[in-house]
């Protein structure tokens, strides 16, 4: 009998530690499914689920307190990857029938545009998003991020959601257009394709040639939902009462910097009469484009309170922006040192002295921020929103954001 049990005790002692690694893996599985169920809402996880737990029941008895201190570290990468994600909330944009979290990737500020983050080091940020929960990231044939995405995306099989623009007018520019962005970005169908800052109901007239275009490849299922991003308060008004449109862009911030024809209740007016004739809403520039980056929390409080924003697109070009925003959309504390540094951070507009002056950025500025004084340009630091547009047209680089 004594015999007997030491052989027992043997066999359990040398296959200990595969039996330790086999509930650790079974354990990581489970909360990985669960964390499935939660985001996707796919029932058919909960089976697996339940068994999963079933099989490593018998073995966590004995191995518990061993799993704890072996697998400790994993738990709290796993907690600090897994959990924004656990806790990332999702809407229903409008009536397109794309449900979307209520962080959006901006992709401006990782491009050419701005920060300029190579194709690999954008792609990581952006991965990191993916990984915490976020499903919808906007960019824009302008801002030159299509490659950093298609990086990121590549080999996802639950692909994100994806609002790109451009400011075509012609039905051929327009479909020049969405044909760029399905090929750079290496995607069949286009989930949002948007009218690219549009200025007032002018415009909006201008540009429905190549609404015509977006409405025709929304009806051939190239394009899921048509939409037009703006600044300014008349569009807002002008497509909440146009069926063509199923989703808003429009600029938001407590300050109400960077909206160019009225104040921000009544853009808020606006968006409320868009949101209830079943417009998706998500805005852009929660922080002013950067200038309110001193009163982050404010300010994403300020936008999260608006019951008639599905989602906010909020520019991240690190890591650890990324996961201090899907803190804050998630409602839980950031560390007082990262709200410290932000706060300290000050992006602005550059000019290089090379400037020769030629007006090309003072025409492209739609917050009319810049000005040619003595021969060079120079921003108006109040009305610039540091979106970056004007460095697109200075033929001699001139013009940065740092
Ligand atoms: S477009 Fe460039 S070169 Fe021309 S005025 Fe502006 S900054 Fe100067
Ligand atoms: S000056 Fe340039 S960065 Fe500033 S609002 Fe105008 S276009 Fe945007």
């Amino acid at each position: 009998m004594k015999k007997l049990s030491g052989f027992i005790w043997n066999i359990w002692k040398t296959t200990r530690t595969l039996k330790i690694l086999l509930v650790c893996e079974l354990i990581s599985q489970s909360l990985e499914l669960n964390r499935k169920t939660e985001i996707e809402g796919d029932s058919s996880h909960n089976f697996q689920m339940g068994v999963v737990p079933f099989i490593y029941m018998d073995y966590t008895c004995i191995c518990s307190c061993i799993i704890v201190s072996v697998r400790q570290k994993d738990f709290l990468q796993y907690d600090l990857v897994h959990k924004g994600a656990l806790l990332m909330k999702y809407i229903e944009l409008g009536q397109t029938g794309i449900r979307v979290s209520r962080l959006c990737f901006g992709g401006l500020i990782i491009g050419p545009l701005q920060v300029n983050l190579p194709v690999k080091q954008g792609a990581e940020v952006i991965k990191k998003a993916l990984e915490l929960g976020v499903n919808f990231i906007d960019t824009a044939e302008l801002y030159g991020t299509y490659a950093h995405i298609r990086e990121a995306i590549k080999g996802i099989s639950q692909k994100p959601v994806i609002s790109t623009k451009c400011y075509a007018y012609t039905a051929e520019g327009a479909r020049e257009s969405v044909e760029k962005a399905r090929r750079e970005l290496d995607i069949d169908v286009i989930d949002i394709f948007m009218m690219h800052e549009q200025e007032s109901r002018l415009t909006l007239k201008g540009h429905r040639a190549a609404l015509e275009y977006y409405l025709d490849a929304k009806a051939k299922g190239i394009i899921r939902a048509v939409g037009v991003s703006t600044h300014n308060i008349e569009v807002v008004e002008a497509c909440a009462e146009m069926p063509e449109i199923d989703v808003i862009h429009p600029l938001v911030n407590k300050a109400g910097i960077g909206i160019g024809d009225g104040t921000v209740e009544e853009m808020l007016a606006a968006i409320k009469k868009a949101y209830e004739n079943g417009k998706g809403i998500f805005s852009m520039k929660p922080l002013g484009g950067g200038n309110l980056l001193p009163s982050y929390k404010e300010c994403m409080d300020f936008v999260l309170g608006i019951p008639y924003i599905h989602s906010v697109a909020v520019g991240m070009q690190s890591i650890d922006e990324v996961i201090m925003n899907v803190k804050v959309f998630n409602g839980e504390k950031v560390p007082e040192e990262v709200q410290a540094a932000l706060r300290k951070k000050h992006r602005k507009l550059h000019i290089d002295y090379w400037c020769e002056g030629c007006g090309k950025c003072v025409m492209r500025c739609g917050q009319g921020a810049l000005s040619i004084v003595d021969g060079k340009a120079v921003p108006d630091r109040e009305k610039c929103v540091l979106c970056g547009y004007c460095g697109s047209a200075c033929p001699q680089f001139a013009i940065k954001i740092n």
